[in-house]
């Protein structure tokens, strides 16, 4: 009863269920077939609500508007085990999670000392996460054995376009 709570689901009576939306979705039945859909919603519920606390993170904001496609990620990171490059893959899972301590947001440490945030490719004064994903002109000049900069380079003005809204993707 509390996941139900949690995901915003409210018992309305005590076999109905309304979602948070006051719609009424689970009215529970005695035949067990009759109510199998429920379960479903609950887990898309729950994975709906795991990405919108996930948009509160470092470059989520975005994720509140439903379940990113994760499929380039997917298929990027299979062919780097395919290959045997696990640390390559190991390093996608981090930033895929937001976990990068890029420039800035690594310049001042907890104890509040300030630390160069410049980018340590190009030399740039601030390195943002934009500058390090997209806008880095060194970026250029990294080995692109696969074709994966240049083949995505088209994704660098929709980037910069959307990246106050959509730092997630
Ligand atoms: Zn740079």
């Amino acid at each position: 009863m509390n996941v139900l709570r949690d995901v915003g689901w409210v018992p309305s009576l005590p076999d109905q269920w309304m979602r948070a939306d006051g719609q009424v979705f689970a009215v529970i039945e005695e035949h067990e077939h009759a109510n199998a859909e429920i379960p479903a919603a609950i887990q898309e519920q729950i994975i709906r609500a795991a990405w919108c606390g996930a948009s509160a993170h470092y470059l989520g904001a975005g994720l509140e508007q439903g379940v990113p496609g994760l499929e380039p990620y997917r298929r990027c990171r299979a062919r780097f085990k395919r290959q045997g490059w696990h640390g390559r893959a190991a390093a996608l899972d981090v930033i895929v999670c937001g976990g990068v301590w890029i420039g800035d947001r690594a310049a001042v440490t907890p104890e509040g000392r300030q630390m160069s945030n410049a980018c340590a490719r190009c030399g740039a004064a601030t390195e943002s996460a934009f500058h390090r994903y997209y806008g880095c002109p060194s970026l250029r000049d990294l080995q692109d054995e696969y074709g994966d900069i240049a083949g995505t380079a088209w994704l660098v003005q929709r980037a910069r376009d959307s990246w106050d809204r959509w730092p997630c993707l």
